[in-house]
């Protein structure tokens, strides 16, 4: 995907969780939103500014790799997309999307903290998070990596605990699971990208995280 010369391009989440909110956030920074000749792109019709919908977790590469110059990513998936590459840069938190990647199991499970988990295979669809946690904490556990359903993971005897993103807790509970430890909790969050941005439009995007900055910060 090369990038058109005088725009900015913005990558959001196209449906999900964060969509919405996203495009919130843009249009209350001024930007009017229409949407252009496909549904992967949205103009704006203010500035020279595109919308990138896609799914969010290929907004991490874009934004590193300078396909986007701008992002709203969940901070989970910025940190599970780390792979020692240029990283896209966090400009500030946004204060929606808030949830947490947690170590749950079935109550049976003997808990006595992360050292619990030696030996015993967990299910994620956080893999490097998960296995960087485990490190960290010193347990060795086998990790399988499932893209979704983690949740019933235990029930099918595929793993005996799992790392999951939760907000509310109702999954855990629906599928007799209990929360045990906290893994790392995120948020959406504004990033930028480490290529820079043709001259022209420096001013537009420095201009535009200010906007945003000031909407987040009048949400608080
Ligand atoms: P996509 O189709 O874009 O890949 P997805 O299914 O991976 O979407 P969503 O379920 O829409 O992702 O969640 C997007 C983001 O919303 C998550 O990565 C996370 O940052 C945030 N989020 C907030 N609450 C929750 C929750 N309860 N469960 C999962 N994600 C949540
Ligand atoms: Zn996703």
């Amino acid at each position: 995907m090369s990038k058109v010369q005088g725009r900015l391009r913005i990558a959001v989440q196209k449906s999900g969780r964060l969509a919405e909110r996203s495009l919130d956030l843009i249009r209350n920074a001024g930007l009017r939103v229409i949407k252009g000749n496909n549904d992967l792109l949205y103009k704006v019709e203010n500035a020279p500014v595109d919308l990138l919908r896609v799914r969010d977790d290929d907004i991490p590469t874009f934004v590193a790799d300078g396909v986007c110059d701008l992002g709203i990513v969940g901070e989970n998936v910025l940190e599970e997309a780390r792979n020692g590459g240029p990283l896209a840069e966090v400009v500030m938190p946004l204060g929606f999307g808030r949830c947490t990647l947690k170590i749950a199991a079935p109550e049976s499970l003997p808990w006595d903290g992360p050292a619990s988990l030696n030996g015993l295979r967990l299910a994620t669809s956080y893999p490097r998070i998960l296995g960087r946690w485990l490190a960290e904490n010193g347990v060795e556990a086998g990790v399988i990596t499932m893209r979704g359903a983690v949740e019933v993971a235990p029930r099918l005897k595929l793993a005996s605990a799992i790392c999951d993103l939760v907000s509310t807790g109702a999954t855990l509970e629906a599928n007799g699971l209990v929360p045990l430890d906290t893994v790392f909790e995120s948020q959406a969050v504004l990033i930028r990208s480490p290529q820079p941005v043709e001259e022209a439009l420096e001013s537009l995007l420095e201009n535009l995280i200010t906007r945003i900055g000031g909407v987040v910060a009048s949400q608080d």
